[in-house]
């Protein structure tokens, strides 16, 4: 079977520690790889290797290092295909989502070779006599980002990218799940001119994250994953003196005014409820209709597109809607949320349990899911499914749907669908979730603003990509200097006015 391995020192390493994960084909349902778990071990001397890289990386200039960038952008463009193929056998997910995630990293890295622009500091020339001050962004040295399995490419390339055009060495821990593009990742990045030791990657689990957080050299931890994850993480990094964000679950809700076009809100819920499985932290889960005639317009909306949704495996082409789930598990938890959600009362409109594929009868699929006037009481409205079902609340009123939205503990994104701009005005000013979409289903953020949710899915102040990812992977200096000719009279005791 094929064996994965670490990328440390700018070569394939062997796991030393003697276990491994497996990594499975979630079409077939067969296991296809097993990746190396870190031990403590393993992962300090990546770390102390990288922080011997960091010297010269830190102090080579900005410029040179968006040089390496703008080589890995033309060489991610150029495997993007060998890239895609591999990220779906693992996670499951289409090909032509596969070259998204792809993408919306490789979108990053571009912003990344601003480098030079975004680490200019800031100065004032005569802040007093002969006295000039300046500030300027420093690289932290050694920083970590440790990554789900949903999005294989491009959220290490959104941790990576800003963290290595700063000026750090990066220790990457991605998913045990799907690891083989990361360490693909590190390949181009060696190919386009990075020093060995610059990125290591490190495979594993528990223990490999418990000594990202435990090592002294680790300064600063860019997280992304599940809220109780996330939330261990931030408080065993933080109480370890390290800078740390950790982006958790979500449970996006879509508020429907009776004024929306309600064919397009249809055909948005289809796509940001069931594309990619449900495996989105943006994904939206929850339909929240406002008045009844709006829900029954809506659901008798949705069932035919819902069932015309065709499910399969990667390599069945690119009209396939959305593949298997990532893992047993993954659709064990899946079912007994839907089990959960008939029990608990909730109208199933469209039922996704018995879904089955001829030849893939071992695969992790399920069928899509829909469920009507669910509840708030209800499991499948308190938990993140992560899977392809959709909830429908029922509201009464905009006050009520838009309540629902900010009463939920997760405030990753929303989206709201109305033709009223002055309801889409005050739903974007009040709604207390990170990322909004006015007549837009999954809001992500382009790669020069920032990606980030509030409440429970978010710990930490500083947001992911953009200008953020720039101040959370540097820190600020500010020098004042002065020199003798400005100088009118001997020493100083007291602060004083500068003029
Ligand atoms: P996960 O929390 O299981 O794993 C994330 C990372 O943490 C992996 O690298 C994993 O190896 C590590 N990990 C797992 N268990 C650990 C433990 N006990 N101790 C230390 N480390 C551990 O998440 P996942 O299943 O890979 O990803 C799906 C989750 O990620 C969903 O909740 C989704 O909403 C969330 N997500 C959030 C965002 C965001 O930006 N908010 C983006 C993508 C995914």
């Amino acid at each position: 079977m094929k064996e994965l391995t670490h990328f440390v020192n700018g070569q394939h390493v062997k796991g030393t520690s003697g276990r491994f994960a497996d990594v499975y084909n979630p079409a077939l349902g067969e296991v296809q790889a097993r990746v190396p778990l870190a031990s403590k071990a393993e992962l300090d001397a990546a770390v102390a290797d990288a922080a011997k890289a960091q010297v010269g990386w830190g102090a080579t200039n900005p410029q040179r290092r968006a040089r390496v960038m703008m080589e890995f952008v033309r060489l991610l463009n150029r495997d993007m295909d060998k890239l895609a193929e591999a990220l779906s056998s693992e996670h499951g997910k289409t090909i032509p989502d596969a070259k998204g995630d792809v993408q919306r990293g490789l979108e990053v890295i571009e912003f990344c070779i601003g480098a030079p622009h975004l680490l200019k500091g800031e100065f004032t020339d005569s802040a007093g006599p002969g006295i000039d001050m300046y500030s300027m962004r420093q690289p932290l040295g050694v920083v970590a980002g440790i990554t789900p399995f949903n999005f294989p490419a491009m959220i290490p390339m959104w941790k990576m990218g800003p963290a290595l055009a700063a000026g750090n060495a990066f220790i990457l821990k991605p998913s045990e799940r799907d690891p083989s593009v990361p360490l693909m990742l590190a390949e181009l990045l060696k190919e386009a001119g990075l020093p060995d030791g610059v990125l290591q990657v490190i495979n594993g689990d528990k223990e490999a994250v418990d000594a990202i957080l435990d090592n002294p050299h680790v300064q600063a931890i860019g997280f992304v994953g599940s809220t109780p994850i996330a939330e261990y993480i931030y408080g065993r990094g933080c109480s370890n003196g390290k800078r740390v964000q950790c982006f958790g679950g979500a449970k996006n809700h879509m508020i429907i005014m009776p004024d929306a076009d309600m064919d397009q809100a249809a055909d948005a819920l289809v796509g940001a409820g069931y594309g990619a499985a449900g495996e989105r932290c943006m994904a939206i889960s929850v339909a929240v209709p406002v008045g009844d005639k709006t829900a029954d317009a809506l659901i008798e909306k949705l069932v035919p597109r819902i069932e015309k949704l065709k499910i399969g495996p990667y390599t069945a082409g690119n009209d396939v809607d959305y593949g298997p789930l990532v893992t047993a598990a993954a659709k064990e938890r899946v079912l007994g949320l839907i089990e959960s959600g008939v029990r608990q009362g909730a109208e199933m409109v469209v039922d996704g349990r018995n879904f089955t594929l001829q030849g893939y009868e071992s695969g992790y699929f399920v069928g899509p899911t829909l469920f009507d006037r669910v509840t708030r009481d209800m499991d499948i409205y308190k938990q993140e499914i992560f899977g392809p079902v959709l909830s429908t609340v029922r509201a009464t009123s905009y006050e009520e749907a838009l309540a629902y939205a900010m009463d939920h503990e997760y405030g990753n994104g929303t989206a709201i669908f109305t033709r009223d701009g002055d309801t889409a005005r005050d739903f974007a000013a009040r709604v207390n979730v990170g990322m909004i979409g006015i007549n837009v289903p999954i809001p992500v953020p382009l790669a020069y603003h920032t990606f980030g949710g509030w409440k429970k899915s978010g710990f930490g102040d500083l947001n992911q990509h953009g200008p953020d990812a720039f101040r959370f992977y540097t820190r600020t200096k500010t020098v004042t200097s002065r020199w003798p000719s400005g100088l009118k009279e001997g020493g100083e005791f007291h602060f004083k006015q500068m003029d």
